[in-house]
């Protein structure tokens, strides 16, 4: 895929990134520490290899939580609003972008879900669901 622009925020909007690189999948992720720290049934995250990553503003706001039994795990967040933000690599080799952090759509769509046996039960994902477009409609 061509390389393509990321650019998102939090909800508070003192923390602005953009990101560009090439989109490796997007997957929706059920697993329990995604369940807790997204407050959702899942997290659903673009996985890039980031050709640059910049913090366009709010750097310091940036606090970060390792998972203290996780091998890997662990979430970016703002100081202030707790919104969710992308999880950078050191050597920039892997990047993880919460895709509701995003201003904008991006062109991937996601790829399939993870940790399907940790889904809760009242999880969206079936696909016999009803689907709005915003509110729901009696
Ligand atoms: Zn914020
Ligand atoms: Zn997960």
């Amino acid at each position: 895929m061509a390389s393509e622009t990321f650019s998102g925020g939090c909800l508070c909007g003192a923390v602005h990134f953009e990101i560009t690189g090439d989109v490796r999948t997007f997957l929706h992720c059920h697993c329990l520490r995604c369940r807790k720290s997204s407050g959702t049934g899942h997290a659903s995250n673009l996985i890039l290899k980031p050709d640059t990553a910049t913090w366009v503003s709010g750097e310091d706001k940036l606090r970060t939580f390792k998972v203290p039994d996780a091998e890997r795990f662990r979430t970016v967040f703002c100081a202030d609003c707790g919104s969710p933000l992308p999880r950078i690599a050191a050597d920039m080799s892997m990047a993880v972008v919460p895709a509701g952090s995003l201003d904008h759509e991006p062109e991937a769509i996601p790829v399939g879900r993870i940790f399907d046996d940790s889904k809760a039960s009242w999880s969206c994902g079936n696909s016999e669901l009803p689907v709005w477009p915003e509110y729901p409609q009696q």
